[in-house]
């Protein structure tokens, strides 16, 4: 279906989905006068607390899904598990920004690292797994003994994967998996785990923030550091790749492009996140416009800004118990403080998320 387009600037916003991306993004709509209507199955959404209506609905209510849309100009996304027919849906009525083209593609791993592949972004060795069978035979393609598997779908912040060392791993490892269908990935002996984030307007400029550094802890984003302290061509090679998907896939919003670096300095890419990304968070505060705020720019009509930082930072995540840190930071001068306002507290849950600058 054709997408209708926006013949003049936002005034309201639509977002699928409530949780902290959503509500920057809205804080970011709000600085620029634009309003935001929330559309997610949650109530007491950490977006809901700051945009001006929220519908509560699952992403099949056609009726909810309507209503939305007629009470906005432009819809956009802040996570990438929305149905790609909830998007079809919606654009009968108003556009959707980014199209599903880039949504379908980061949803499904396969799909992900074929088109990495086909437009020559190098990724990990990878081969598609139905049954336990499929990783044995491809360990013995490779004349390897490791791998990592993957499902295709809903996997995040490391759920969803399991490593295997030996070939006694396979059975275990695939029924943890719990699926039909999964990506088997060669591990990469990586040094380094980069991202770039990228901006892409209506009129097809584009923009791109710093690659940063990023520790995990438990396979969660832990801190970032921007910029990420590598050579500068390497950094180069890392924003051209992810320019290059950005034009590819024709974006409208922003991406977040998650690499591997190599002790040789290859550069393998990992993970495409359709929306502002945990690690583009330190824009907020070390950036005139924020990752937040160019989203909104660029899914509302307006130019994309400089993505330029005023200053270094570093950001560190507030996982679960950790939001009791907040009060040693209230008395820093120097830390940026941003709290998502969940209810409660749970393991392995972001609660929020603290800026230094450099
Ligand atoms: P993902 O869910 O794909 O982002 O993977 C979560 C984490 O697992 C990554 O941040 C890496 O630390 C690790 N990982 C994922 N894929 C690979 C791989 N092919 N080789 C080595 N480590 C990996």
């Amino acid at each position: 279906m054709s997408q209708k387009s926006l013949s003049k600037p936002a005034k309201t916003l639509g977002i699928l989905g409530g949780g902290q991306l959503g509500r920057m993004s809205a804080m970011a709509a709000a600085r620029l006068g634009i309003k935001t209507h929330i559309f997610c199955p949650e109530t007491d959404s950490p977006a809901s607390h700051v945009s001006a209506q929220t519908f509560v609905a699952t992403y099949d209510d056609k009726d909810a899904l309507k209503a939305f849309a007629k009470s906005v100009d432009v819809i956009s996304y802040e996570f990438e598990n929305i149905p790609v027919e909830t998007v079809h849906y919606l654009k009968k009525f108003k556009p959707v920004y980014p199209d599903e083209t880039l949504l379908g593609i980061a949803q499904h791993r396969w799909k992900e690292k074929q088109f990495l592949n086909d437009i020559g972004i190098p990724t990990a060795c990878w081969a598609k797994a139905t049954c336990a069978n499929d990783i044995e035979e491809t360990l013995e393609e490779w004349g390897v003994s490791t791998c990592i598997i993957k499902t295709t779908r809903f996997g995040y912040d490391g759920k969803g994967q399991a490593k295997i060392s030996k070939l006694e791993d396979i059975q275990p490892a695939w029924a943890s998996l719990k699926t039909n269908e999964a990506i088997i990935e060669a591990l990469v002996p990586f040094k380094y785990e980069i991202s770039v984030i990228v901006a892409r307007d209506l009129f097809g400029k584009v923009q791109s923030y710093v690659p940063v550094l990023n520790d995990h802890k438990n396979h969660i984003l832990a801190k970032t550091t921007a910029p990420a302290p590598l050579a500068p061509e390497l950094l180069k090679r890392a924003t051209q790749m992810a320019e290059k998907l950005a034009k590819r896939v024709e974006l409208v919003g922003v991406l977040g492009l998650e690499l591997f670096v190599t002790k040789d300095g290859s550069i393998v890419a990992n993970e495409i996140a359709p929306r502002a990304h945990n690690s583009g968070h330190w824009t907020i505060d070390a950036c005139s416009v924020s990752q937040f705020e160019n989203h909104v720019r660029c899914v509302c009509g307006l130019p994309v800004g400089k993505a330029d930082r005023h200053s270094d930072a570093v950001m560190l995540n507030l996982i679960g118990d950790e939001i009791a840190l907040v009060e040693k930071y209230l008395s820093k001068k120097d830390a940026n403080i941003h709290l998502y306002g969940k209810p409660e507290v749970r393991a392995g849950r972001k609660m929020g998320h603290i800026t230094l600058l450099k």
